[in-house]
């Protein structure tokens, strides 16, 4: 493992690369602890592994709750040490009063929080899993009462109280990802201990899922990182560029001083509220893609990405107002409304302006800029299909080679995370796209 962890006088300690480390390396593969799946996931994925159902899989119901889903009896097995530890009481839990005025996400925090109590339960106290959690610094004191977990059958006292678990769950909880969208939550106690955040992270976390073993989550460098330099991950998505620091402080007790939020914090102070009318918006985001993109013209597309970490800090002031969510949420809905089915132009132009904000948030490399470009590759291929003849006045002349530049633009960013979660996905989406477009139809 190329990461050594680093103690700070003041601070927590610090996860450094012990060598240099290229692009793409995976750094470390952690080990789910306890996991739980989103409402939506469930009885669709297997409970023990995460493995989706499919053609060639029909999960099988636990007879004992009725509540759990396994890809076969091994991977019911490989559950079972901890599952029967509140099996026979899940579905007395679940229909009480107590646990029925839960919200939905607390009702997946008490689930969550029981597995991680009939981890405790069922396996050796020694376990340097449960060790290192038991560890990790407490989240904040927050008005939360611990929710009300399912009563467990066992005959050994635990060493930890639920509230004193609790305490750690919500500030050391990875949402899981396939495909990069949350199907369920973990605790992975040793990435907890290592990784400190960063909203322009030069690592990030990828999952795999693999019949009769435990999720995995790999940390993949982004980009080069050089012996000696600390790695950080992201807890939270850096486009929450209005909300990211309260939650920092709410659910994990710390103000966050990366570049992007030091830079932030001064263009709040002078920045005017972001833009309503349609007209504003237009001219803003026609601005933003000029500054962020100087080159390019409608016949020759230059789009080079930034190779280095985006400054906000030389961002010019009248640009700042770009900075709020509302203006990324009004040019994320203009551009998915008209991705499909056009007016292709329009889709084209505001997917721009998304991708110039992204390079602007995003550090180099993260998966979101990549899975951008490809929507704007299948949108232009969309254009070139269902409207051959956009015309000279439209912004993109030539939709083909618009989907050619984004397309290799998207497998440059995405080859750097690699295979993660599901078959399928974008690698399978960018796989299809590239056949097309070598079709040598222009
Ligand atoms: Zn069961
Ligand atoms: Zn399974
Ligand atoms: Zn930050």
């Amino acid at each position: 493992m190329p990461v050594v962890l680093q103690a700070h006088p003041t601070a927590r300690d610090t996860a450094v690369s012990e060598t240099r480390v290229s692009a793409g390396t995976v750094l470390v593969a952690v080990p789910c602890l306890a996991q739980v799946l989103l409402g939506a996931e469930k009885g669709r994925r297997c409970d023990c592994c995460l493995t989706p159902e499919e053609a060639d899989l029909r999960l099988r119901r636990c007879s004992g709750c009725g509540s759990y889903w396994y890809c076969d009896a091994q991977c019911q097995r490989a559950h079972w040490p901890a599952h029967k530890k509140y099996c026979s009481n899940f579905a007395r839990y679940t229909s009480s009063p107590a646990f029925a005025q839960l919200q939905t996400h607390q009702k997946l925090d008490a689930v969550l929080l029981t597995h991680l109590l009939a981890e405790f339960a069922a396996t050796d106290t020694s376990s340097e899993e449960l060790a290192t959690f038991a560890s990790l610094l407490p989240g904040p004191v927050s008005g939360l009462s611990c929710p009300p977990t399912c009563p467990l059958t066992t005959s050994r006292k635990s060493s930890h109280s639920a509230s004193e678990l609790y305490r750690r769950c919500g500030n050391n909880n990875f949402a899981i990802h396939s495909h990069f969208t949350t199907i369920a939550h973990g605790i992975f106690p040793l990435a907890s201990r290592l990784f400190n955040h960063s909203c322009l992270p030069n690592a990030f976390p990828k999952y795999t899922f693999d019949r009769q073993h435990r999720v995995q989550m790999s940390i993949v460098a982004m980009r080069d990182i050089e012996a000696g330099e600390e790695i950080c991950i992201s807890y939270v998505d850096p486009a929450l560029l209005d909300t990211r620091q309260q939650i920092f402080q709410f659910t994990y007790g710390f103000t966050c001083t990366c570049p992007s939020c030091t830079a932030l914090s001064i263009i709040r102070r002078t920045a005017s509220p972001p833009p309503i009318s349609e007209a504003d918006i237009t001219s803003l985001s026609t601005r933003l893609v000029n500054h962020v993109f100087p080159r390019l013209s409608s016949s020759d597309l230059s789009i080079a990405l930034p190779s280095t970490l985006p400054s906000l800090a030389t961002l010019p002031p009248s640009l700042h107002v770009a900075l709020h969510e509302s203006f990324l949420t009004h040019l994320t809905d203009r551009f998915s409304s008209a991705s499909h089915e056009g007016p292709f132009d329009v889709a084209l132009e505001s997917g721009l302006a998304v991708l110039a904000l992204y390079v602007l948030i995003y550090p180099p490399n993260y998966p979101q800029i990549g899975l951008h470009l490809l929507e704007l590759s299948k949108t232009a291929w969309n254009a070139h299909v269902t409207s051959p003849d956009l015309g000279p006045s439209t912004f993109i002349t030539d939709p083909v080679h618009y989907a050619r530049v984004c397309l290799d633009l998207a497998q440059q960013v995405l080859r750097i995370v690699g295979p993660e979660g599901d078959p399928g996905g974008p690698a399978k989406e960018l796989e299809v796209l590239a056949g097309l477009l070598s079709g040598g139809d222009t």
